[in-house]
C-alpha cells in the first residue's frame, strides 16, 4: 500500500492517495482536484470516501466524480450533517460546491474495514487497513476531533476514540488535519482521551 498526503483547502485537510497495484482510493478530497489526480499517476480510482461530510473534507468530491466517474461513498449517519454544511460554511464566509448523493458505506470498502466512529459528526468513520488507519477527525496527532459542532457528540468520541486504541499499538493513524501519529502513541501521550480515559469507557 502507497499512502500519498496532500493538504487541501482552506482549512488544511489531509486528502490521501491510497494505491495499491494499479488502484487508488482518495479519502477526504478537499480540494485540488489536478493534484489528486496527478497523485494517482494513471491508476484507476475505484473509489472516493468522505470520512466525514464536513465541508473541508468534500470540496473537491464533484469534480473527481464528474473527471473520473468513480462511486462517492460516506456514512448514511452524516447526511443531515451535509444539510447543514451550506449553512456552517456561510458562518466561515465561503461556499463550498454541491457533492454527489453518497452510497452508503457498508463494514468494507476495498482494502478498508470501515469502522462506524461517532462523535465528532454522527456519521464519521476510520478506515482500517492491516498497519494504519485513517481516522478523519476523530483523532489527531495530540489532540481530538471538536464536538461542538451540529450533531457532535463527546461520549460517543470518547468511546470511537477508545475503540481505536483497541488496535495494535504499532498501527500509524492518518489524520484529517496535521501530522501523522501512531496509536500507541496517542493511547499514551494523547491530553484529551488516553487509554486511562477509557479503562470506564468500553465502546458499545
Ligand atoms: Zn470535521
Ligand atoms: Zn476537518
Amino acid at each position: 500500500m502507497k499512502v500519498k498526503k496532500l493538504t487541501t483547502g482552506l482549512l488544511s485537510t489531509n486528502t490521501y492517495v491510497v494505491c495499491i497495484a494499479e488502484e487508488c482510493v482518495v479519502i477526504d478530497p478537499g480540494g485540488e482536484v489536478d493534484e489528486i489526480l496527478a497523485l494517482r499517476r494513471g491508476k484507476s480510482l475505484v473509489a472516493v470516501v468522505a470520512t466525514h461530510l464536513h465541508f473541508d473534507h468534500v470540496a473537491a468530491v464533484a469534480d473527481l466524480v464528474d473527471s473520473t466517474g468513480a462511486p462517492f461513498y460516506a456514512h448514511p449517519a452524516d447526511w443531515a450533517v451535509y444539510k447543514t454544511l451550506n449553512a456552517i460554511a456561510e458562518e466561515w464566509g465561503f461556499r463550498i460546491p454541491d457533492i454527489p448523493t453518497p452510497r452508503p458505506l457498508g463494514e468494507r470498502l476495498w482494502i478498508f474495514d470501515v469502522w462506524h466512529t461517532p462523535g465528532h459528526t454522527p456519521g464519521s468513520v476510520s478506515l482500517v487497513v492491516n498497519g494504519a488507519v485513517f481516522t478523519g477527525d476523530t483523532l489527531f496527532y495530540r489532540s481530538v476531533g471538536r464536538t461542538d459542532l451540529p450533531l457532535g457528540s463527546w461520549d460517543l468520541l470518547v468511546r470511537s476514540v477508545c475503540r481505536l486504541y483497541g488496535l495494535p499499538w504499532s498501527y500509524v493513524v492518518y489524520p484529517g488535519h496535521g501530522p501523522e501519529t501512531y496509536i500507541g502513541a496517542e493511547a499514551v501521550g494523547n491530553p484529551f482521551i488516553n487509554s486511562d480515559v477509557c479503562k470506564n469507557k468500553r465502546p458499545p
